[in-house]
Formats: structure tokens, sequence, C-alpha cells
């Protein structure tokens, strides 16, 4: 990638230069870019693709130009934080002169750059990443099981993960680690890989499982509503509601005997839509404002059009216009059609 330039910059602010923040039409502030950089993925988890997963042609997928153009537009109409994220991020070759091009931008309009990854690969980047200003990286583990890991991911990469969170905490990376909850698989390990996490410094969530694309499985089969794991943690740990928000959809306990903070994420059993100040970008560049909806923009279009600056504007506007008040998951009946087609490794976790 060669040098990028904020060339973005100019076009989106209004005429006293000044830069227009992003307000939904229910007063919402969008300060939260989550920006998807590839589709493609190095494992295969059971409730997020299938095996024989379809990845888009490579023509249609952003550059990394223009990846950091979209990223620099958002900055300039406020966007503070902006966590990368796919697909797998650390599978797009020369991710890493992303990460440094937007790291300069640190101090300057963004305040926190960072990372969803499976970590795979995350032992050879964790140096370049601190360097270039991450702070915190989300690390999807659903099991320490070394033959379950295999069996949910369908890859026996367990220990290059473990291998690429210690190298992380090793760079000084704040780590926070993601499991899906899903019931008959991880439901018995949750408690022991909390404590594990903890033990090591590490925040945990768990994450309720979403109807997003088909994946070969039956959804329902997977869902494990969160009241029960916590009801099943309630029988072992002491746990305090902590109020603490980080703006997220997260709710956090505290549990007393590891000393840790656990976050839940229930898209089902409880509305995290009131204060959502995200906006969701994929690889080939369609907006999409809501995890949980089927409206979309498309920005792509917009960035290689004759009038980049006005049609970007035009289509931040539009997003604005159809970020819904909330989202609409529903699990669905058995061998019903997934609630929306599209994956989770599309629109990035
Ligand atoms: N590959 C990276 C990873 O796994 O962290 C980043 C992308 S992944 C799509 C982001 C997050 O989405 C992961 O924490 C993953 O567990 C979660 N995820 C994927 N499919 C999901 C689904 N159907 N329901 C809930 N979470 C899902
Ligand atoms: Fe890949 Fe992440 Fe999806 Fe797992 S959850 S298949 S690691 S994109």
């Amino acid at each position: 990638m060669t040098e990028v330039t904020p060339r973005t910059r100019d076009r989106i602010m209004v005429d006293d230069h000044q830069p227009m923040p992003l307000v939904d039409t229910f007063q919402r502030r969008i300060t939260y870019l989550r920006l998807s950089v590839t589709d493609r993925c190095d494992l295969r988890c059971t409730y997020c693709m299938p095996e024989r997963m379809t990845f888009l042609p490579k023509r249609e997928v952003l550059t990394l130009e223009e990846l950091y153009e979209l990223a620099s537009g958002f900055i300039d109409r406020g966007v503070s934080k902006i966590r990368i994220t796919g697909g797998e991020p650390l599978v797009r070759r020369d991710i890493m002169d992303l990460f440094s091009a937007l790291g300069r931008r640190l101090g300057h309009g963004l305040k926190e750059l960072t990372l969803t990854t499976n970590a795979t690969q995350l032992a050879a980047h964790a140096d370049s990443l601190a360097k270039a200003g991450v702070r915190r990286v989300n690390v999807s583990l659903d099991t320490l099981d070394r033959a379950r890991f295999a069996e949910l991911t369908r890859r026996d990469a367990l220990p290059q993960v473990l291998e690429g969170i210690a190298a992380a905490k090793d760079a000084g990376l704040k780590v926070k680690l993601n499991a899906v909850a899903l019931k008959g698989v991880n439901e018995e390990e949750l408690p022991d890989l909390i404590a594990w996490g903890h033990s090591q410094g590490h925040d945990v969530t768990l994450i309720e499982v979403m109807p997003l694309g088909d994946v070969e499985e039956e959804r329902l089969d997977q869902y494990l509503p969160l009241d029960d794991v916590r009801a099943r943690l309630e029988q072992r740990w002491t746990l305090t509601d902590n109020d603490a928000s980080t703006g997220g959809p997260a709710r956090y306990i505290d549990i007393a005997e590891t000393g840790g903070r656990l976050g839940l994420i229930t898209p089902h059993t409880s509305n995290f839509c009131a204060g959502c100040n995200r906006l969701r970008v994929t690889a080939t560049g369609q907006l999409y404002p809501c995890l949980g909806g089927a409206e979309q923009v498309d920005l792509r279009a917009a960035l290689r059009s004759d009038a980049p600056q006005r049609e970007l504007a035009k289509a931040l506007e539009e997003a604005m216009t159809i970020k819904p008040e909330r989202h609409h998951f529903r699990m669905g009946e058995r061998g019903a059609d997934p609630a929306l087609a599209r994956h989770m490794s599309m629109t990035g976790g």
C-alpha cells in the first residue's frame, strides 16, 4: 500500500470547514464505526459460516486505500472510534499498512483504533498493532478444549490462538475475550472459560447466537439464552450487576471470586438499541446502519463516482435517515430461513 493521504478530509466538511456530526432520526449521534476489511477467514466457525463458504471476488472488495479514504471520511464526520473486523482482518494482505495509516489519525479526530480477531495470526502482528497505536483487541474464543475448538471452528488452531493471545498481552494490548454461548457445545465449559480469562487478566463477554446467514446447522439448536447461563454461574459465584457502560450493547456483572468482569450481549432477551452509536461497513463498502436490519447504503458507488465528495455526503445523510430504531432479531421457527441472509462475517461482528 502506498502512503495514504486523507483526500476525503475536505470532501464532507460543510462550507465553514466544521465537520457535520452524524445524527440519526432518533437523535443518536454516530461516533463508532465497525469496518470490515475482508469477508474471508481462516476458520469456519459453525455458527458463523458453512464449511464451503462462498467468498466475494477480490475485485469487489475495497482496496486498502479506499478503506482508508472511507474511514478517514467518517472520522471527519465525528466518528472517534473505529474497530477493524471481518471475516478475519489479519488474513488480509498488508493490513498493517491500514492500521499504520489510521493510527496516524489517533489524536486527530480518532480516539480509539481497535480490532476483532480470531487470533490465529495475532502472534505475528501484536507488536505492529501496538506500534500503530492499537491499545485493545477483542479475541473470539469459544472453548479452551482443543478437540472442541477443532470441531467448532472446523480447524485445529487452538495452540496458535493461545499463542496469539499471549503475544497480545506481552505487547501491552488489553485483551477482551468474546465467546458465543452455544447450547450443548460450550455450555458446560463457560464457567471455566470465564475463570481462565479472568485469571489471565482479560475481560470476558458472552454473546447469544444471532440468526445471520445460513450455516448448515439449525439455529434453534445452537441458541443458549444467557439468562440460563447466568443462573448457572450464580450457583458457583457471587455476581453483582455493574452499571458501568461502555456505550456498547453489553451489560456487565462483577464476579467476586474471580475478581473479573463479565459482559453479556443478549440481543434476544434485552434490547440494546436505544443508545446505539454505531454503523457497520462491509469490505465492499456497503453501509449497514443496523446489524439486525436489511437497510443498506452503497458507499463504494459513492467513493468510485465522479463526485465522491458529494455522493459520500449524500450516502451518509441517507444512512442517517434509514437507521432503524431497533433491530428485529427473531430466532424463527425450526427449519426457517435465517432472519437475515447475510453472514456475520460479511457485516463484521
Ligand atoms: N474473525 C474475527 C473473530 O472471529 O473475532 C472477526 C469477525 S467475527 C464475524 C466477529 C464476532 O462475531 C466473533 O466474536 C464471532 O464469534 C461473532 N459471531 C459470528 N457469527 C455469529 C452469530 N451468528 N451470532 C453471534 N455472534 C456471531
Ligand atoms: Fe471466521 Fe470470525 Fe466467523 Fe469464526 S466468527 S468463521 S473466526 S469470521
